[in-house]
């Protein structure tokens, strides 16, 4: 058999799996990750010299994170890994890296997305202020370094990470002040049918805000922001409770998230059709059930897919393996096809449950005054987009985006993307998906000047 090379980006439970899906079938697969240890976003690694044990960084996910784990380090030598490596750009069949000033460019035969996802955020004023973290960097802080946010927190926004951030800095000593959450106090029992596709993990989210309460944390839900206060630094949060009376909650830190948006900017870049999927509210790339895209030889696995979670991400990353195996003549059995799909089926019911649970706060942004910041990056506030749209005649993002440069910074649109198209369609009084989607670019994250770039 001719050496394949097959590249994978990302190196968390979708990307774990794959490679050792393609170790099993004889392959060395590239496996690329901008991170300097493997594990993705949930089974992150603390720094070498930090001792504690599986069980408090994990939680419950410990025996599944030491798995994971395990797995990847079994492959050390069967892979070619590229740890602390960006793929910074995908170009005709070609993977562009960079490690440190370092570029390199591989030819790939078959190329696995992996890249899974960063918060998702819908903005108030208030948001850029320091001591307001996403909910995804407040869990950073504590899982790799050990440190909080700030002495008293909020968590604000919705979705299954407020209450799990939340609880785990309580239990790890922090004072939590308050959970707020945005999405209505009867969406929960409208989604249990749902949520029952997989017990477990209702019965770990049940437990999570029973553990809160019984620490006396607030808990509101239903509520709508109205601001982050502060002027250098936060100093509290100004909420309208559910019966629409308004009060200031004093804390010097915020762990602000409404759930997890794909990343997809490579799939963009290897030239992928996208279609709107309703459910999550977002453009996503458009794959068949195993994984493949419209781009030959390019696949998606995880959350880089669909947010389905870390379990769905391992099955993806072998369901996408053994497609990549199949399109490179390499036989896989059906049965293990077989059982890897029915596998997913009730993660997919699961999600589909937690978006009505936790549904994304669309209609905030029709409400958001003309003088908060949407794009951080460049400082684009919502006035300016409305601007774009109405007096400039923007109509749809990429046209905003060259009116306004929101999007244009140093995120490209990763995290005021999908909040900037609600204002967008909002000011337009279209359907958020008539206003399409920001096209990635590379490079998907700066590079460095001095970066010495292959031919
Ligand atoms: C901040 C955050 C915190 C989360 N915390 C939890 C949690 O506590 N519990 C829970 O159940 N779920 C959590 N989730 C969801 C969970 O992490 C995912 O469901 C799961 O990790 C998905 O696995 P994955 O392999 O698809 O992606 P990930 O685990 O996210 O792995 C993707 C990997 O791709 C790498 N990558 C991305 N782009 C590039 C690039 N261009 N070049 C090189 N490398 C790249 C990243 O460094 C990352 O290591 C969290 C998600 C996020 C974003």
């Amino acid at each position: 058999m001719a050496a394949r090379t097959v590249v994978i980006v990302g190196a968390g439970p979708a990307g774990t799996r794959a490679a050792e899906r393609l170790v099993a079938a004889g392959l060395r697969p590239v496996v690329v990750d901008e991170a300097a240890a493997s594990g993705g976003q949930i089974y992150r690694r603390q720094p070498p010299h930090f001792r504690r044990p599986p069980a408090a960084l994990y939680g419950f996910e410990a025996a599944r994170a030491t798995a994971i784990q395990q797995a990847f380090d079994a492959l050390r030598e069967r892979i070619d890994y590229r740890p602390q490596t960006l793929v910074w750009h995908l170009w005709e069949g070609d993977a562009h890296l960079l490690n440190g000033a370092s570029a390199e460019r591989i030819p790939y035969d078959a190329l696995i997305l992996a890249a899974g996802a960063t918060d998702r955020i819908m903005p108030l004023p208030g948001w850029t202020l320091p001591g307001v973290f996403s909910l995804g960097g407040a869990q950073i802080a504590l899982k790799a370094q050990a440190c909080a946010i700030g002495e008293r927190t909020v968590f604000l926004g919705t979705g299954p990470l407020l209450y799990l951030v939340a609880y785990q800095y309580a239990k790890a000593g922090a004072e939590v002040v308050a959970v707020l959450d945005t999405a209505p106090p009867t969406a929960r029992f409208r989604a249990l049918p749902d949520l029952a596709a997989r017990p477990a993990m209702l019965a770990k989210g049940l437990f999570y805000t029973a553990e809160l309460r019984r620490r006396r944390v607030r808990i509101a839900r239903g509520i709508v922001p109205v601001a982050i206060t502060g002027s250098d630094g936060v100093t509290g949060v100004r909420v309208r409770d559910a019966d629409g009376s308004e009060r200031q909650i004093a804390c010097d830190a915020v762990g602000l998230g409404h759930g997890l948006r794909s990343e997809t900017q490579l799939a963009d870049l290897a030239r992928c059709d996208f279609a709107f999927d309703a459910v999550a509210q977002q453009w996503l790339p458009v794959t068949d059930a195993d994984g493949r895209t419209s781009t030959p030889h390019v696949y998606l696995a995880g959350d880089g897919a669909r947010i389905l979670g870390a379990d769905a991400a391992e099955l993806a990353g072998r369901l996408a393996a053994c497609a990549a195996l199949r399109d490179l003549g390499i036989a896989v059995p059906d049965g293990e096809v077989e059982r890897l799909r029915a596998a997913l089926a009730p993660m997919a019911r699961f999600r589909r449950g937690l978006d009505t649970a936790f549904p994304w706060p669309a209609h905030f942004a029709a409400a958001l005054p003309d003088g908060a910041v949407v794009c951080r990056c460049e400082c684009i506030t919502a006035g300016e987009l409305r601007s774009a749209a109405l007096d400039k005649g923007a109509p749809e993002v990429n046209r905003a985006k060259a009116f306004s440069r929101l999007g244009m910074g140093r995120c490209q649109g990763r995290m005021c993307g999908l909040a900037g198209a609600e204002v967008l369609a909002a000011a337009l009084g279209v359907e958020v998906s008539e206003v399409g989607r920001l096209r990635g670019q590379g490079p998907v994250k700066p590079l460095p000047l001095a970066t010495g770039l292959p031919a």
